[in-house]
């Protein structure tokens, strides 16, 4: 057994900074992945070589400036550098004797952000996936019978009402939603398919309320855009995923509770091996507060608002440059950064499989229409590129239709 496995191996660990900071390939030979397990190991360096082509080099390049496409942004490199410490050291959040800093640090990063959102604590978790199954839970304990959302509330909502086998009750809009009494009324700040905000004061009377705030909750560290989510704070539950505006990598979320003490114990289960209960739905639970702690240490509040703040501007910009060309369409100004757009005579689909190969835009179908959807969780996104590439794709298109 090679027992340098578990120690720091400082050349190997160089050589992996190496891959990260090379902008290309360079004179690296992409090496063909074994079909099967080796039965003799090819040795650290060799795994290196092998995976950073795939990996590392054919991966999509998140802060290029003509990726202006999905939720997921660029990462600050701190929390490449804060990851590789937290997996070296794999603390599990599920034994405070053998993780008490790291259950301390995930404690610190949730008491900074809850009073944002007007929270009292909560816990990290893996997306907002898990975020929004946990709250829900939390709303069941609390004697909630049924879920009701808006048919744009995320697929997680309906997922959700699926495990803990409550009813799922979808409406058009919060206007006239019915009798809530015994419900657990979702609202979502920034839909997913075009970023609006539901009225986050709707669904009063209901047993629980929860804010499914997972792309747009951020915007509550700007000073300029706060008040968008005004009513957030007079939830019980809200969801909020890290790995989308507040620039983490994956997976990391935060539910937060207004009574949280009360939340997780309805939440928590006792075992004979646990020395703390276990809250919520995860078992073993690693450090993942750590980036986003070292994210908001190093840049500040200000400097996290400063970057959603600029994504706002850009997707200000693209609705701008979109609504002022003659054969592009924008459905609406953008509420939280996302800009669903078309081209006049061109179907959307068609138009992104013309696309050239440094620019991305994503889709999504709104009434039955299908738009093209640019999200702006890439700070360094350049617009008039997205533009210009969408318009030469209509070009190309119509070239090929003339031939
Ligand atoms: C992305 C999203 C989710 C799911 O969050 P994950 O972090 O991807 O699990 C839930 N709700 C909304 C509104 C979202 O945009």
């Amino acid at each position: 057994m090679d027992v340098d496995a578990f120690m720091p191996n400082e050349p190997g660990l160089l050589e992996a900074l190496r891959f990260l900071t090379r902008p290309t390939m360079g004179q690296t030979v992409a090496r063909e992945l074994p079909d099967v397990i080796p039965e003799v190991g090819l040795g650290p360096s060799a795994a290196l070589e092998a995976l950073a082509p795939p990996v590392l080099f054919e991966a999509r390049d998140l802060s290029a400036p003509g990726f202006f496409a999905h939720m997921d942004p660029p990462t600050p490199w701190i929390t490449w550098a804060t990851s590789m410490w937290t997996a070296s050291r794999n603390q599990n959040l599920l034994h405070p004797d053998t993780a008490p800093a790291a259950r301390e640090l995930e404690r610190r990063v949730v008491d900074w952000l809850a009073p944002f959102f007007g929270m009292g604590g909560g816990h990290l978790t893996p997306g907002s996936t898990i975020a929004n199954l946990t709250a829900l839970w939390a709303a069941r304990q609390a004697g909630a019978t049924e879920i009701v959302a808006s048919t744009s509330a995320h697929v997680s909502v309906r997922k959700a009402a699926h495990l803990l086998a409550l009813p799922f009750r979808a409406i058009d809009d919060w206007g006239d939603p019915g009798d809530l009494g015994p419900a657990a009324a979702v609202l979502t700040a920034g839909t997913t398919a075009t970023g609006e905000i539901e009225p986050l004061d709707a669904g009063r009377g209901a047993r629980w309320r929860h804010v499914d705030a997972a792309w747009a909750g951020p915007l509550r560290l700007s000073e300029r855009f706060a008040g968008l989510l005004a009513g957030i704070d007079a939830a019980d539950s809200v969801a909020v995923s890290a790995h989308k505006w507040l620039f983490q990598p994956k997976e990391s979320a935060l539910v937060l509770f207004a009574d949280h003490d009360r939340a997780h114990a309805s939440i928590s289960v006792d075992g004979p091996y646990l020395a703390a209960p276990n809250v919520g739905v995860l078992g073993s639970h690693g450090a993942v507060a750590v980036p986003l702690l070292a994210t908001l240490i190093a840049y500040g509040r200000s400097g996290i608002a400063a970057m959603i703040d600029r994504s706002m501007r850009l997707a200000d910009e693209l609705h701008d440059l979109v609504s002022s060309h003659d054969d592009l369409v924008a459905r609406s100004p953008p509420a939280t950064g996302v800009v669903c757009w078309k081209h006049r005579s061109r179907d959307s689909t068609e138009i992104r499989a013309h696309l050239r190969d440094d620019v991305f835009v994503s889709q999504t179908t709104v009434d039955a229409e299908t738009w093209l959807r640019s999200v702006a969780a890439n700070p360094n996104a350049e617009p008039e590129r997205i533009v210009a590439a969408v318009l030469a794709a209509a070009a190309s298109i119509a070239s090929d239709d003339a031939r």
